[in-house]
């Protein structure tokens, strides 16, 4: 098995990474990069979230859930309106090389179902955890599969000038940077409030005034050389396993699987 491995591992080596890699930045001498904000819409963060993002004039990314965009349309709508770019990141959060490609594809289907019309060919997967096979299901699909090169690491309870450092320290031109407007799921209670993350990033932007500018995944993609990487990579069944969310109970993985 694991000369399989180690074969399959050679033959990507060769396969261009423009086919099986996985956006992580973009090469630009330009003074920009990307907010992204998964796992909304959420009725009270999202809002609040557009607001900070108002009043920096600010532009971002928001990989949005298809259940919770369901439930919350008026929201989709208001965060299109006001000139964000929305991306797919599944119909329900499940790990993706946990589920077979049948599920892969209905996921992403039923997420571009959810936020129609607004929705743009972008994609992110949950957890960050994708293989090679759901890499490539994603482009057959249409979709360009964007991670990030920076998190905030904001799914934790952090505090707002921690996770402001977190970006500040290693921002870079082009940087694809990581936050949550919801956690889908989460392992404690108190990791939900975005209340910290929400002045995390007031304080960024207000820091970093006049030095870079936010802008929307394909702005930012049409300003340089987008950057892939060979990103594999499954999160830890018992990690996945431990988790709560508001939605009803989330998905148990097994073993087996
Ligand atoms: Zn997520």
């Amino acid at each position: 098995m694991h000369s399989l491995i180690r074969k399959v591992y050679k033959a990507l080596r060769v396969v261009p990474l423009f086919a099986v890699g996985t956006i992580t930045n973009v090469s630009t001498s330009n003074p920009v990069a990307a907010l992204t904000f998964d796992d909304g819409p959420d009725p009270v963060f999202t809002p609040l979230l557009l607001d900070v993002l108002k009043k920096h004039r600010t532009k971002a990314t928001f990989f949005m859930v298809g259940k919770a965009a369901e439930r919350h349309p008026d929201i989709v709508k208001e965060v299109a309106v006001a000139g964000h770019a929305i991306g797919n990141h599944s119909w329900d959060h499940p790990s993706f090389p946990l589920i077979t490609g049948r599920e892969r594809r209905t996921q992403i289907e039923a997420c571009e179902k959810a936020i129609a019309p607004y929705g743009q060919r972008l994609f992110r997967p949950p957890y960050g955890d994708q293989n090679l096979l759901s890499r490539l299901e994603a482009s057959w699909l249409g979709y360009q599969v964007i991670m990030y090169s920076l998190t905030a690491v904001d799914w934790l309870d952090h505090d707002a000038e921690w996770m402001k450092n977190q970006v500040i320290s290693r921002i870079q031109n082009g940087s694809i940077i990581l936050f949550h407007d919801s956690l889908f799921q989460y392992r404690d209670n108190r990791y939900v409030d975005r209340g910290p993350m929400l002045n995390a990033l007031d304080m960024l932007l207000t820091e970093v005034s006049g030095r870079f500018i936010f802008v929307t995944i394909p702005e930012l993609i049409s300003q340089g050389r987008p950057q892939r990487a060979y990103w594999i990579k499954t999160t830890d069944i018992n990690i996945l396993n431990d988790r709560s969310g508001p939605y009803g109970e989330p998905r148990r993985y097994s073993k087996a699987q």
